[in-house]
């Protein structure tokens, strides 16, 4: 048996069929055994949310809105020549969906229980097409991954899950067949339909190859690695080549929305190291996450997260206290941006500044930041 690598595509790698098709690509050509766990095509979970509150105003208006996304998909599995292989699923699919509109208007409420079965009609049109272009093994994440009913933010129950996967999976993944499951949704013990929360199918990777012993986790996004700062908030980001699972996930939890906080916790827990990089690029590499731990005193990136009125910047590092010369806050002062420090500790410190100032503060602090790593 080579290496088993868990691959987790994100909705804009798997938009449309050429998104897909890079994918495919990427899989196929993975030296080790790949096992694919993707997300809903891009936006469509939005739009689910969408087409929920739509449910409680006017079933014909969901029904409508619905038709678009089925045939967005279907309109994917043409250009991808599987109609015929996912036109049953898709049917059914579409029926469950038209089926929760009208539970939702009848109880003229969005229930975190029901949006979560309506959820999950976005991840099973996505991994059917990926599956049937893969010639790969479908299989329903939501017979592996049990959680608690926690609906929208459930918690994983481990030691039933692991038990299920080594039965159910490892006897395909030993006959080298490709499996392909969805990220983000999962089920109580009584197959309740349950989410892991928004953006969770990075966290449903690692937790798949923490499972199955896997021996990489691979996040495929749209971004070639960790960068300094969101590419799209500040200028002259550098990526972060190697990080620490414990530094990843701070500048997770502070708001940089790359990966999902709880990600690194079941990668940590059984030692799998995390590759993030672009599917559009996969030649640029990217970022590793490891149990390594650099112990000089450095800065290594900036997150931010809005907070109703006000945005939070972070400063991620290590041992920041022990950097000399380094006052972020001083510095921000005599650029004429107003920050009070809300929480400090060794590896972090968040300022909060009003949101007119944002965009100013964070490209300061990030080229305040940099200039201290040269
Ligand atoms: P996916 O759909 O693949 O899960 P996401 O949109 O959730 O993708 O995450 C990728 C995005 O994360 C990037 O497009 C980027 O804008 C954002 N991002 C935020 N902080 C960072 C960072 N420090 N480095 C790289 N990307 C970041
Ligand atoms: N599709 C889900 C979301 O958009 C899960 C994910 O993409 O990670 O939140
Ligand atoms: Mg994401």
């Amino acid at each position: 048996l080579g290496q088993l690598i868990v691959s987790k595509f994100g909705g804009s790698s798997v938009a449309d069929a050429c998104a897909i098709k890079r994918c495919a690509k990427i899989v196929k050509e993975e030296k080790g055994q790949p096992f694919v766990v993707v997300s809903a095509t891009y936006d469509t979970t939005n739009q689910l949310e969408k087409l929920a509150q739509l449910s409680l105003e006017s079933t014909d208006d969901a029904q409508i809105y619905l038709n678009t996304i089925i045939k967005r998909h279907e309109g994917i599995s043409k250009e991808l020549e599987i109609f015929e292989n996912v036109s049953e699923s898709f049917k059914e699919l579409h029926n469950e969906a038209k089926s929760i509109i009208s539970s939702i208007n009848h109880l003229a409420k969005v229930t975190p229980r029901l949006m979560d079965v309506m959820y999950s009609i976005g991840e099973r049109l996505s991994s059917r097409l990926v599956a049937a272009y893969l010639k790969a093994e479908y299989i329903d994440a939501r017979d592996i991954l049990r959680t608690d009913d926690f609906f929208g933010a459930a918690n994983p129950m481990l030691n039933v899950s692991k038990a299920l996967a080594q039965e159910n999976l490892l006897p395909i993944i030993r006959e080298n067949k490709v499996i392909v499951t969805q990220g983000f949704i999962s089920s109580t013990i009584e197959s309740a339909t349950t989410t892991l929360g928004r953006e969770g199918s990075d966290y449903s990777a690692a937790l798949f190859a923490e499972m199955l012993g896997a021996d990489l986790i691979k996040i495929w996004t749209d971004v070639p690695g960790i960068f300094t700062c969101d590419p799209k908030v500040a200028e002259g980001v550098k990526r972060i080549p190697e990080m620490s699972y414990r530094h990843a996930t701070k500048m997770a939890s502070l708001g940089a929305k790359v990966l999902f906080p709880r990600t690194l916790a079941p990668a940590k827990r059984a030692d799998i190291k995390v590759f993030v990089g672009s599917s559009l690029a996969p030649e640029k590499g990217g970022t590793i996450i490891s149990g390594v731990e650099n112990e000089t005193p450095s800065l290594i990136g900036l997150a931010q997260e809005e907070m109703g009125e006000t945005l939070n910047i972070s400063i991620i590092g290590q041992k920041i206290n022990e950097i000399a010369d380094f006052s972020p806050l001083n510095y921000l002062d005599k650029n004429g941006v107003e920050a009070i420090e809300v929480d400090k500790d060794s590896t972090s410190s968040t300022f909060q500044i009003t949101k007119e100032n944002s965009r100013l503060a964070i490209r300061i602090l990030h080229d305040y930041m940099l200039s201290f790593s040269s």
